[in-house]
């Protein structure tokens, strides 16, 4: 199944979150029919990545976006580890700080994309203020709701200096994220990750979906596509984001560059030196050898 397909939100689409089935799965029963699909997408990715490197002359960007416990750090941890760190970054946006808010809201997110052969992972992203900031009314009306024509500026630009996007809603059901929220609880070593917020933002769940919904719309464009990943089942994200960026990075027709040097001449001119170089010390050697033995 082609999963760009299935799981894009089309430009100008109307999104309706109540629609689409969390706990979808394809035509997988488990995590284990799944599991060979996604490690050969890794092995894939690793490989599309190494290029994009040695090329050096685009960039990805993927920006991850869910609710609490949606999934954003199982999908670094999983997914983009397979990744070779360098050439590679992970960015998460929290508060700003006091330098970030004294900046328009693209400041620190700008700074944080990817420069050429290089791919950025946004856990939170600039849609924070569309999003956090429109439910808890942070900003007024008047200034965010000119904000997803702001963004779509600075996504058309990213994209002409040849930055792919790829957005990701992580979508689950509220009946999940209480279920991780106790799982958490239930586990000592993932008590840090527990805050009392959590649970208060669950009472806003239906603000958010709307705030969701609403920027999913307004800046889903053909060079930089949302995708609303169901992701109750975490293997089946896993699943499907790795198959999308997969399927993005070969897009791009990445191809190693070609050598900036003659290398027959090199090694012919070193390596064939040292060749010789290597015979005469063994022959050295050798004498040695013979010598100190005849000396004895
Ligand atoms: P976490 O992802 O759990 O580390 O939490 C980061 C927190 O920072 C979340 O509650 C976000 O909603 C919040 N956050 C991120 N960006 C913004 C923003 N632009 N304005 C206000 N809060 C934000
Ligand atoms: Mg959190």
């Amino acid at each position: 199944m082609d999963y760009r397909k299935k799981f894009v939100v089309e430009p100008g689409a109307k999104v309706r979150l109540s629609k689409i089935d969390p706990r979808f799965k394809g035509g997988h029963e488990s995590h284990d029919t799944a599991a060979r699909e996604i490690e050969k997408n890794l092995e894939h990715m690793a490989k599309l990545q190494y290029l994009l490197y040695a090329d050096a002359n685009q960039s990805l960007l993927v920006v991850l976006q869910a609710l609490d416990a949606g999934g954003k750090d199982g999908v670094i941890r999983h997914i983009f580890s397979a990744m070779n760190p360098q050439g590679t970054s992970v960015f998460g946006f929290k508060q700003p700080n006091k330098l970030e808010s004294g900046h328009d809201f693209l400041w620190r997110a700008h700074v944080r994309t990817p420069g050429k052969g290089e791919v950025a992972i946004f856990n939170r992203s600039h849609y924070e203020d569309v999003l956090v900031v429109r439910v808890h009314k942070l900003v007024p009306e008047s200034e965010w709701s000119r904000r997803y024509e702001l963004i779509n500026d600075f996504e058309k630009m990213l994209h002409a200096n040849g930055t792919r996007i790829l957005k990701f809603y992580l979508h689950i059901s509220p009946e999940e994220q209480l279920e991780r929220f106790k799982q958490r609880l239930d586990d000592p070593s993932r008590h840090w990750k527990i805050s009392e917020t959590d649970y208060a933002e669950r009472e806003l769940w239906s603000d958010y979906i709307e705030a969701f919904e609403d920027a999913m719309e307004r800046t889903s464009t053909k060079h930089a596509p949302w995708y609303v990943i169901p992701s109750d089942h975490k293997w089946f994200r896993n699943l499907a984001i790795s198959e999308i960026v997969v399927g993005a990075l070969e897009d791009m027709h990445l191809k190693l560059p070609r050598a900036t040097v003659d290398c027959a001449e090199i090694r012919q001119k070193y390596h064939s030196a040292e060749a010789q170089e290597q015979h005469s010390h063994e022959q050295h050697n050798h004498k040695r050898r013979k010598r100190s033995k005849s000396e004895r």
